[in-house]
């Protein structure tokens, strides 16, 4: 019955993936659980995606040729990679399925549309100044102390400058080519906290649990699940992602993180794709954020999000190779030893600092004793 809205693609279908990162190393990971074949794009001979994936077509993000082969042989495309050109995906959806659209890309991958759109979407925002030109920073005052970020491709804290005035903001400006930025500023956090949901075509949401995120030099560092706040601030949070995403239009995997200001949340910023905060999902949920990414696209029901065990999930940087000067292979024995850990390694081939190589989470059912188990285990791999 064709009222009944968008055929399902059921297995084994070829499915396609922009990206060849963890994100769709895990993606492939679960469509082939499903039963699903994959197609990946990406230009890394080595990409962690690529080398699992049924295709891997070694190409640019914009290669015409790529594009073409993947909209003629993949029944529903989707993303991981947050800058992909808008116009790549605009150009697959002329002939075939592609979650998320390029106009939610779009605002996800530059600061100022994003912070533009929550305001105007009535979602609270902290203080922010968009930065065209120099003229555009504001006069020392309220604004600062504040930090300065590029409005396109940063990621990890990486173009990013935190500044004290006018004076240093104008310097960071300059270092930044003058590159349209947006300043923010800076807030007193008391914790972060993000939200990981999927949103169907016919608008049905399943949000994962709330987490709590600590970040090491601009990188996630561990997420815990549930987070330690109080119930008003975890449903609240679930609330206005799921209204974020609903006023998106939003169909897919969405991240949001929030800041936590006293009793007060605000969005910090949206990713339109699988989140690293939702890693814990994989081991602690009834089905994780990939699963749903692929039943999503493919028009399947959503899973239940449900959470089956408190979580706290550790990112495994490059830095653990490197330290002391010498480059090590971390303690992975030490981490096997404990039964309640996952551990989970991408695959590539080179640590390099502040690189994301894996991550590893630790389940059960009692949440203190999980925590001190995650923090041991990180202490042991070196
Ligand atoms: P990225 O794309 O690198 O994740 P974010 O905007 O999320 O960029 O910034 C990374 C981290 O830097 C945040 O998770 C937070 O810890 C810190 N941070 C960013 N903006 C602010 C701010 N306005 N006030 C305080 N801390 C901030
Ligand atoms: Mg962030």
């Amino acid at each position: 019955n064709k009222s009944e809205g968008p055929a399902v693609i059921q297995p084994p279908a070829m499915l396609g993936m922009l990206g060849g990162g963890q994100l769709g190393r895990f993606f492939v990971i679960a469509a082939h659980e499903m039963g699903y074949k994959v197609t990946v794009l990406d230009p890394d001979k080595h990409s962690p995606a690529g080398s699992i994936a049924d295709v891997h077509l070694c190409a640019a993000f914009d290669d015409a040729a790529a594009l073409q082969t993947m909209a003629q042989t993949c029944q529903a495309i989707s993303t991981e990679f947050e800058n992909v050109p808008a116009e790549t995906l605009a150009t697959l959806a002329q002939s075939t399925v592609v979650h998320p659209s390029a106009a939610a890309v779009a605002i996800a991958q530059h600061r100022v549309k994003e912070k533009t759109f929550f305001q105007q979407a009535g979602l609270p925002v902290g203080p922010f100044v968009a930065v065209n030109s120099e003229s555009d920073l504001p006069a020392d005052g309220d604004m600062y102390p504040a930090v300065l970020k590029v409005a396109r491709f940063g990621y990890d804290g990486k173009g990013q400058a935190r500044v004290a005035n006018q004076a240093e903001a104008k310097a960071a400006f300059a270092g930044f080519k003058h590159e349209v930025c947006v300043l923010e500023k800076m807030l007193a956090l008391d914790l972060e906290v993000s939200v990981v949901l999927a949103r169907d075509v016919h608008g049905n949401i399943a949000a994962f649990t709330t987490a709590e995120n600590s970040h090491l030099n601009g990188i996630l560092d561990i997420s815990i699940v549930p987070a330690r706040c109080s119930e008003v601030i975890k449903a609240n949070a679930q609330e206005l992602a799921k209204k974020l995403a609903t006023r998106l239009d939003y169909v897919g995997v969405l991240g949001v993180e929030f800041f936590v200001v006293g009793q007060q949340l605000l969005i910090n910023e949206i990713a339109p794709r699988p989140h690293n905060s939702g890693h814990y999902t994989l081991d602690a949920c009834i089905t994780d954020q990939f699963e749903q990414q692929v039943r999503v696209i493919t028009g399947q029901a959503l899973g239940s999000p449900a959470l089956h065990s408190n979580a706290v999930m550790v990112n495994i940087l490059g830095d653990s190779w490197l330290y002391s000067g010498e480059q090590h292979e971390p303690a992975w024995d030490k981490a096997f030893a404990h039964g309640n850990l996952k551990m989970h390694l991408y695959g590539k081939q080179e640590p390099r600092k502040a690189r994301k190589m894996g991550h590893f989470t630790v389940i059960g059912d009692d949440a203190q004793a999980v925590l001190n188990t995650a923090r041991i285990a990180r202490s042991e791999l070196h």
